[in-house]
């Protein structure tokens, strides 16, 4: 593994150095699992769009009377569960805003309704409905907790996650970022991240890039991921995602990183982690770059879900997965499909609650991954 002065010359490797980069970044990443690349069959629950804080990107968060503003009843959570079933998806990836209930009113009546008084008590009742009537395993990303928090969830979860996203305070500054998002303080992200290790938490985590850190921020919020995984052990997947610019969200002027950053990045990432943790970009660009991101060392595409966004046809699979394949495999690479929990997580009894492991265990091979994709999944 590089170190941090090596790493911090080589995230502004200019473009002539770049394909050498990430030639080694690749050596790397085949050292660890080899030539097989993962997906995870998933389906997003947003089970919430409120959220008390306004990072200066979001395109997710919304204010209660907007467009878009929601809160999805259990039963709704439960139907597209089970919908996310029979189309052979094995995760409930739940994303929601952080504390809504620090902000809105609207939204303490809503759990008022549902006999709870916090969002992520209503998480945890909901992860329980959907592991008892649907075949799917959450995952829960729902903001900062609490090691209470933590260990709750963690009975009704196979894994969860955190974005650290960066571990600069410049970014909370008037005008920046997380101006407005009081769970962006890096370090209570990192206390968060630090209890799910001390619990034996699966996580997944990583760094967004392209909201005003610099280069060298980014190399420390990658060594901040290391030192939590050196420490526990727990850290299953490190997302590199990069900053896309939206109309309707504040920060809609501000430049996107380029593919060479994001590229960089991956590298660079592959190279301070090492060959045996999991490193993915979301492959929601065009299909043209993913054997770029390929070859900057990547090993997973993260979740693939087998519902159409908006939820109202459900028989019409995510066009991404033929192409996403087909590149994949050109690539000399093999795609199989992995549960929420990573594979060398999921054979590890100590990193699962001991009523989830059955199940997981039921579903996978010797090697961790799902043994017998569903019949949907393998026609592409
Ligand atoms: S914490 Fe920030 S990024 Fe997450 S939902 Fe809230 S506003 Fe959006």
């Amino acid at each position: 593994m590089i170190s941090h002065a090596e790493a911090c010359a080589l995230i502004e490797t200019p473009p002539a150095g770049l394909d050498e980069l990430c030639a080694r970044a690749g050596e790397v990443r085949d050292r660890g699992r080899g030539r097989t690349v993962t997906f995870s069959a998933k389906v997003f629950v947003p089970l919430t769009t409120l959220c008390r804080d306004d990072c200066g990107y979001c395109t997710f968060r919304r204010d209660p009377g907007e467009p878009g503003a929601r809160t999805l009843e259990p039963d709704e959570v439960v139907a597209l569960a089970q919908a996310g079933g029979r189309l052979g998806a094995k995760e409930a990836l739940f994303s929601l805003g952080d504390r809504p209930e620090a902000r809105f009113a609207e939204h303490r009546a809503f759990l008022r309704r549902h006999g709870q008084r916090t969002t992520l008590g209503y998480l945890r009742a909901v992860c329980a409905r959907v592991l008892a009537e649907s075949p799917l395993l959450p995952h829960a990303n729902p903001g900062l907790m609490t090691e209470r928090d933590l260990a709750a969830l963690r009975e009704v979860s196979v894994s969860m996650g955190l974005m650290l996203e960066t571990v600069s305070d410049r970014l909370l500054a008037r005008g920046m970022a997380h101006d407005r998002a009081p769970d962006k303080v890096p370090a209570r992200r990192l206390r968060t991240l630090e209890l799910a290790g001390k619990l034996a938490i699966p996580f997944t985590t990583g760094l967004l890039i392209g909201i005003g850190e610099t280069p060298r921020e980014r190399v420390d919020t990658l060594a901040a991921i290391r030192d939590l995984h050196e420490r526990h052990g727990h850290v299953q997947e490190v997302i590199v995602q990069n900053f896309r610019a939206k109309p309707r969200i504040p920060m809609r002027d501000h430049p996107e990183p380029s593919l060479a950053d994001l590229l960089r990045t991956l590298a660079v990432a592959r190279l301070m982690l090492g060959p045996d943790v999991n490193i993915q970009a979301p492959p929601n660009l065009s299909p043209a770059v993913y054997p770029r991101l390929l070859g900057a060392g990547l090993n997973d595409w993260g979740g693939i879900s087998p519902l159409t966004l908006d939820h109202i046809n459900p028989e019409k699979p995510w066009p991404v997965i033929p192409e996403l394949r087909r590149a994949t495999e050109a690539q000399g690479f093999v795609l199989r499909e992995r549960l929420a929990i990573y594979p060398e997580f999921a054979m590890r009894p100590e990193c699962l609650d001991e009523a989830l492991r059955p199940r997981v265990a039921a579903l996978l091979d010797g090697r961790g991954l799902v043994k017998d994709t569903h019949e949907h999944w393998r026609r592409w």
